[in-house]
Formats: structure tokens, sequence, C-alpha cells
């Protein structure tokens, strides 16, 4: 077994993951700006958290991987600082608003009705200082921190280092996820009853 000294993945489970609190009912996230930061209500419990190898998701300086929840997106109330938002790109899937002064993104939305996790957010919980958010269950797309400058040769202690934390690393979603996807685009297509 590849060894596991000083690979970090994410600050929020290098040091062990924390696990969520059931009744938890949410929470502020704030962007890194000094002053005057973007401040956005989520009222309700995330779901589906895991660190994400992409290259799109946002990520704290020097972490090889983010840590993204979803939340529906009725949950989402940007409390300040909402013209300081942007899109990151208007044409991709998921158009991710992040704070124009400091880059973080506050939250991911999918305004396509037809995509399979449409009426769902994607949010950073660590912009939060509460405890209690569910905790990450697995590590998406983790081929993908090569496309960040991970060398290959860190792959396997990469991996190893994830399994030890318990976030079984996928080279896509997580088996769950990837059937969710695949039974919404039988069912658009007929192959399976809607
Ligand atoms: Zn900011
Ligand atoms: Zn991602």
């Amino acid at each position: 077994m590849a060894s596991t000294d000083g690979v970090t993945i994410h600050p929020a489970v290098d040091h062990g993951v924390k696990s969520g609190n059931p009744n938890f009912g949410g929470g502020e996230l704030t962007c890194h700006c000094a002053s005057n930061p973007v401040k956005v209500r989520v009222g309700a419990q995330t779901a589906h958290n895991h660190v994400c190898g992409c290259t799109k998701c946002w990520k704290p300086d020097g972490a090889v991987f983010s840590q993204v929840a979803v939340v529906g997106r009725d949950a989402i109330e940007v409390v300040q600082g909402a013209e300081k938002l942007e899109i990151v790109n208007k044409d991709a899937p998921i158009q991710r608003h992040r704070c124009k002064d400091c880059g973080v993104h506050m939250y991911g939305r999918i305004e396509n009705k037809d995509h399979p996790f449409y009426g769902l957010d994607f949010v950073h919980t660590e912009l939060s200082s509460e405890d209690g958010w569910s905790a990450p269950e697995f590590a998406a797309f983790v081929s993908s921190v090569i496309e960040s400058g991970v060398d290959p040769s860190r792959m396997d202690g990469i991996r190893a280092r994830l399994r030890e934390l318990g976030l079984e690393p996928y080279d896509a979603l997580s088996p769950p996820l990837m059937d969710a996807i695949a039974t919404h685009i039988a069912k658009r297509s007929g192959a399976l009853p809607a």
C-alpha cells in the first residue's frame, strides 16, 4: 500500500472526517473578503457532501480537492453582498456564483430543468463557522486532480489516504449518484418507464 505520509486532501478532512449532526438545520456561508463579505443563508442540512477533484469546483488555497455538498435551491438565500456575485461560466451546466473580490464560490446552481440534479444547489459548507453539516462521504473525480497539475505518481498515495479517511475514491461521482443520472436519462429516453 502506498505511503500516506504528508498526503493532504482538504483542510476539512486532513485531520479526520467530522461527523454531521442529523438535527442540524443549516447555517450561513461567508466569503473570504475581510470587509463587506458576501453572506448566503443555507436554510437546511446539506446532502451528498464529498471531496471533489474536478477543476471547476472552488478549492481553498493549497488544497488538492474541493469539498462540496448539495441542498435544495429553495434553501439558498443571499443575505448580504449580492452585488458582488458573478457567474463564473454562464454556459456551464452548473452556474457557479462567485465573489468578484475574493473569488470564493458561494453557490452553484443548475438552471436547465432537464438536468438530473435540477433543483439542487452546490455549496461549500466550510464557508460556515457552524458545526453539524453533513459529513463528506466519498471522493469524486479523483483522477481529475492531475488536470490541476498533480503529478500522476502521487495518485496511489492520494487514493490510499482517501480510503484511510473513509472517503472511497471514484473517478466520476459515487455509484448511487451515477445510477441516479442514468435513471434520469433512461426515463427521458423511454428505456425505463417514466
Ligand atoms: Zn469575497
Ligand atoms: Zn468538482
